[in-house]
């Protein structure tokens, strides 16, 4: 489903180039829950931010189901990130001035789904979570882990081809956090895509397959093996 071929992404830092990410080959098929780990400046966070359509590497091949991402155009690749992809985040990002089921209609008011639609759908995603009794409440009233389900709930809310998570355990408590990695895993067996960014070696046991990325290079290994450099 997404594919990703001899990415390079090179920054420019004052006069010099500094190649952030080396020759990435990464492919995940539907239905996988992959974990990206890595140190931190290894080029985790870049990464993700091509495979979410956010930036764009220097050169290199994005496929997502064929389509040639990195030729569309900004419209067609906001599309994209708004429908195709569900973000989760470490610190959330949820809007503090909206409630939780308001933060769940966020993403279909863009897609324009009408509001009786979204009002069913948004409570549908958020009774998944967990969080039935929690949807009129404001982001401040919620505890870390609940904050985090909202979010979850929002990247569902537009049945996203697949769940980009960067870091998304790294804020909670170590109970909030099982709890949340229970959950991704609930939802990767009734089919949701995952890919996981972490530097939490428990997180990335939960994976199906954990790949490394070590100085901006992609390091494949089986499950929970570091590879020897
Ligand atoms: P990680 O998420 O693994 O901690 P990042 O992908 O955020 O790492 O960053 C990898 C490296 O790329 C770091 O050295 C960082 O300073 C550099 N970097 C990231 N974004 C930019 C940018 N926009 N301009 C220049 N350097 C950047
Ligand atoms: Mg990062």
């Amino acid at each position: 489903m997404i594919h990703l071929s001899k990415i390079y992404k090179t920054f420019k830092l004052g006069k010099e180039d500094v190649t952030i990410l080396k020759n990435i080959d990464f492919t995940v098929e539907s239905g996988e829950f992959v974990a990206i780990m890595g140190p931190s400046g290894s080029g985790k966070s870049t990464l993700m931010n091509i495979l979410g359509c956010l930036d764009k590497p220097s050169t290199g091949i994005y496929q997502l189901d064929g389509t040639d991402v990195l030729a569309s155009r900004e419209g067609a690749l906001a599309d994209i990130r708004n429908q195709q992809i569900g973000f989760v985040f470490q610190t959330f990002h949820l809007l503090p001035r909206l409630s939780a089921l308001q933060n769940v209609e966020l993403p279909m008011i863009y897609s324009k789904v009408k509001k009786k639609e979204r009002r069913e759908k948004a409570l549908e995603v958020l009774s998944k979570v967990g969080l039935s009794d929690r949807v009129s409440f404001l982001p401040t009233r919620l505890s870390g882990g609940q904050k985090q389900r909202v979010a979850i709930a929002r990247a569902l809310v537009n049945e996203p081809k697949f769940i980009l998570a960067d870091e998304p355990t790294g804020a909670l408590d170590s109970k909030s956090s099982a709890q949340i990695l229970q959950l991704f895993k609930e939802l990767n067996e009734e089919g949701v895509t995952i890919i996981m960014i972490t530097h939490d070696q428990e997180v990335a046991d939960q994976a199906d397959r954990v790949v490394y990325i070590r100085d901006g290079e992609l390091l494949v290994s089986e499950k929970g093996a570091i590879p020897s450099a």
